[in-house]
């Protein structure tokens, strides 16, 4: 069984902790993150599908627009060294944070609620 996640998520869910918008959202990531193979997808995706923002195909979470998310997402892809429509493992990504989770940090981290959750 595959996931089908969107680029940021390729990230951020090598730091989810148990926590989440409700409990179905949190039910739903630990059945993705149980998943052997990804395949990227542009917009909304496995995870989003749960998610209580997820209106008319956008992200209408307060905290950010679906402008700022398809640009984190755009961002991760190019860290990563990833397209929409590759098929990938979560080894590959492990393989990659290394090296692009400072930059990630700087970028992306500083503002979003669920920094204390994933680095402490
Ligand atoms: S907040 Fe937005 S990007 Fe995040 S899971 Fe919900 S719909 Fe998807």
């Amino acid at each position: 069984m595959k996931a089908k996640l969107r680029g940021h998520h390729l990230i951020c869910l090598n730091f989810f902790r148990g926590e989440g918008y409700s409990e179905d959202f949190i039910r739903n990531i630990y059945s993705v993150i149980e998943k052997e193979k990804i395949e990227i997808v542009y917009g909304p995706d496995d995870v989003c599908k749960e998610c209580p923002y997820l209106k008319d195909n956008r992200c209408n979470n307060p905290e950010y627009s679906d402008e700022m998310i398809q640009h984190q997402d755009m961002e991760a892809l190019r860290l990563l060294g990833f397209k929409p429509g590759m098929r990938i493992d979560w080894r590959m990504i492990s393989d990659k944070l290394p090296g692009i989770i400072g930059d990630w940090k700087d970028q992306f981290c500083g503002e979003c609620g669920y920094r204390n959750v994933c680095f402490g």
